[in-house]
């Protein structure tokens, strides 16, 4: 049979490798981490720095084609695995997903209008900001997710500070909006240019983190949600993509749509569709992948998923973590537990997600708010 590789072994890699090998395929996982979520559940692990050329070279040779799950894979390394096999998305698409100043411009080629913003690579431009920019949010162009890497500014000192606490590496300031929601697309493309979706989803973000995603009809309006799959469509043809890709929009207060910025992979946002989806984000990274049919996913369950972070773990008084209450929760309906295998609960941590599904928006709402109430999360 076939092996398909994975850079990366966290969590969106395990959920890779589990569909992978439902549908019959060995997988191979590259992470320096010998305990990765998702190299201990593949058949094979290399665990072994991103550029190392021998674990490169033994990855290609293990693996018939090649995706990534960890949007900050040096691009060089796809570039060379690209030189043996196929890969999934191509190391250029992934190297404009990885800096938000080329990310950015690409949105604005494809016609998908973004926050205001300046690129800030020198003392000069940092003076030349424009007022209109700021309050603002200053964020590296690299590296950043989950909101680090980011600081609030509220005028220029402020500015020039941060820039200085984020060590002076290129950043981009964008203008701060006031958003009335936030919404994210999955889109798969094949190589012969099939597109298909996942229907618009509603996210929720809490200290910079996505804490909640909602997913069934009249979550959004239905002109917007039909503008975000449009503009989606046209950031992954401008880049012609090959594979998963997920776009982050802002809804504005005024009603409008501006886009925030996307991952060259499945997305926290899209894994409700393993639950709630006759195919989920990850079947569609391998079909993608692979080079297999590519069909429009239907959404056969009203969807919500709750992140279950860190701080779950560690209840007031208690001195040591304290795993929540699964039985609990699993006693009400409608529950999909995914616990990603991650050694140690901290703070922030990414530690698995719960989605509800039920038979009406009304019904996984309610269900929704019964896990909330006995994992200890604020309710939404
Ligand atoms: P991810 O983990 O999604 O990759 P990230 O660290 O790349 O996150 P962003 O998506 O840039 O961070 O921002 C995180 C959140 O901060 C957004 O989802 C939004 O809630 C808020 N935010 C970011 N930029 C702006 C902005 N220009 N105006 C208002 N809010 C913003
Ligand atoms: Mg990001
Ligand atoms: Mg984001």
């Amino acid at each position: 049979g076939a092996t398909l590789g994975v850079m990366g072994g966290g969590q969106l890699g395990r959920m890779f490798v589990h569909a992978a090998q439902r549908m019959g395929y060995s997988t191979v996982v590259l992470d320096p981490d010998a305990t990765s979520p998702a190299g201990r559940v593949s058949h094979h692990h290399l665990h072994a720095d991103y550029l190392d050329t021998r674990n490169l070279a033994e990855l290609a040779r293990l693996a018939d084609a090649i995706t990534t799950e960890f949007e900050n894979v040096p691009a060089d390394a796809l570039a060379q695995l690209a030189a043996h096999r196929p890969v999934a998305p191509a190391g250029e698409a992934v190297a404009i997903a990885q800096d938000r100043a080329r990310e950015k411009a690409h949105f604005t080629r494809c016609g998908v209008r973004c926050a205001p913003y300046a690129v800030i690579e020198s003392e000069e431009q940092l003076a030349l900001v424009p007022d209109a920019l700021v309050p603002g949010i200053l964020k590296t162009a690299r590296l950043g997710y989950d909101g680090k890497g980011q600081v609030r500014v509220d005028g220029r000192e402020a500015l020039v500070a941060a820039w200085d606490g984020l060590g002076r590496v290129p950043c981009v300031l964008e203008q701060r909006l006031a958003l009335a929601a936030e919404c994210s697309v999955v889109v798969a493309r094949g190589a012969g240019g099939t597109l298909v979706h996942l229907p618009p989803q509603r996210n929720l973000h809490r200290a910079g983190i996505l804490a909640v995603t909602e997913v069934f009809d009249g979550v959004l309006p239905d002109a917007l949600a039909q503008e975000a799959v449009q503009a989606t469509r046209s950031i992954a043809e401008g880049l012609d993509y090959v594979g998963v890709l997920c776009v982050e929009f802002f809804v504005l207060q005024d009603g409008t749509l501006v886009v925030n910025e996307m991952a060259p992979r499945p997305h926290n946002s899209g894994h409700w569709s393993l639950d709630g989806s006759d195919v989920s984000q990850f079947e569609l990274q391998v079909r993608a992948l692979a080079g297999l049919p590519l069909v429009q996913p239907r959404q056969h369950s009203p969807a919500i998923m709750l992140n279950l972070l860190g701080d779950l773990w560690f209840r007031p008084g208690a001195d040591a973590p304290v795993e929540p209450d699964w039985p609990a929760v699993l006693a009400l309906q409608g529950m999909h537990l995914h616990l990603y295998g991650k050694s140690e609960a901290r703070p922030g941590r990414k530690m698995g997600h719960l989605t509800i599904t039920g038979a009406s928006p009304v019904a996984v709402r309610q269900a929704a708010l019964a896990a909330c109430d006995v994992l200890g999360i604020e309710p939404f």
